[in-house]
């Protein structure tokens, strides 16, 4: 079976589903007291504002001697590569099966991602498919309700929704969840070569930066840029998905879960952060269905689609997302 149809049957199946407990869900759901409200919000906010304005705090002072041009563009370049192998490859393309590919197209995808070094592509995406199956319930890999809905336990539960979960033991049962990539003699292989994908990741940019530059502070600094800081950020940014997309932001959508839309997110995170309609309509391969809403990865599945290389692309329907949207 192709991940295309594999990933529509696993969906298609969950929506039927959980039709009946959407309403459930929402009408359960109780309004918090403002000043609890506040106190989330600042705690979110410190938890990825404050590492972040370190960062750009640094580059003035680094600039001319700790950073250079050279390093501005391997950065980005690198983090626009390896982001897109996860949120065109990892996320819409192998987990949700949003459009077809050629076999070429395929492999490099699944190379792409494996750069991020967010661990080898089969079980990124048994993971992420549980997260579907479960999402915000008992069987969710990284749930940032997981403890419960008091301050502490959702500090606690974003921690483990962010960071916490790819420590623990539990394995996703790949037979259940990802046949269809099992059954890829390619995957498999790029799956098994993840240590080497993610070495090249990490030394790839010094070998660029010090062959352009012809020094070895050219080398240093852009180990420090290309591999150091770009692999944290898109860490931190993928993560968050998991974390603040399933706490705070807008939930126009009716989804099961408490995924929500979170706007400053999606330029960082090349427009995955529209999570609330991801959740309510997860094989779409557009994620910022409403005007003016930012999304690199669906851009960038439309250029495969004019070039020929990407086809049978699940674009939004605007009957099927007015069907989705809350009254
Ligand atoms: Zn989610
Ligand atoms: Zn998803």
């Amino acid at each position: 079976m192709t991940t295309h149809t594999y990933a529509r049957d696993l969906h298609e199946t969950d929506t039927s589903v959980l039709g009946d407990s959407t309403s459930v869900e929402n009408d359960g759901a109780v309004p918090r007291l403002r000043g609890r409200v506040r106190v989330e919000q600042i705690v979110l906010f410190a938890f990825i504002a404050i590492p972040f304005l370190a960062l750009l705090a640094a580059v003035p002072l680094a600039w001319g001697w700790g950073l250079s041009w050279h390093d501005v563009v391997i950065a980005t370049v690198m983090y626009a590569v390896a982001g897109h192998g996860i949120t065109v490859g990892f996320h819409r393309y192998f987990t949700h099966g949003s459009f077809r590919a050629k076999r070429w197209l395929r492999v490099a995808l699944a190379i792409a991602g494996s750069l991020a070094i967010e661990g080898p592509v089969i079980r990124w995406v048994a993971d992420h498919r549980r997260h579907h199956a479960f999402s915000d319930r008992e069987g969710d890999p990284h749930s940032p309700w997981r403890y419960g809905k008091t301050v502490p336990a959702l500090v606690k539960g974003l921690w483990w929704a962010h960071t916490g979960w790819f420590f623990g033991t539990e394995e996703t049962p790949r037979a259940r969840y990802v046949p269809d990539l099992l059954a890829d003699r390619d995957l498999r292989r790029i799956d098994a070569a993840f240590p080497a994908l993610a070495a090249v990741s990490v030394l790839a940019p010094a070998v660029i930066g010090g062959l352009w530059s012809m020094s070895w502070q050219g080398a240093a600094t852009a180990f420090f840029w290309g591999s150091l800081v770009r692999i944290g950020l898109l860490h931190h940014v993928t993560w968050s998905i998991n974390s603040i997309c399933h706490a705070i932001g807008e939930r126009p959508f009716k989804s099961r879960d408490k995924s929500a839309n979170v706007w400053w997110l999606a330029m960082l995170s090349m427009g995955e952060s529209w999570h609330n309609l991801h959740h309510a309509d997860p094989t779409c391969a557009r994620h910022g269905v409403d005007p003016g809403q930012l999304d690199s990865s669906a851009r960038t599945i439309w250029a495969f689609e004019k070039l020929g290389w990407a086809y049978d692309v699940r674009w939004p329907r605007r009957e099927r997302v007015e069907a989705r949207r809350c009254p």
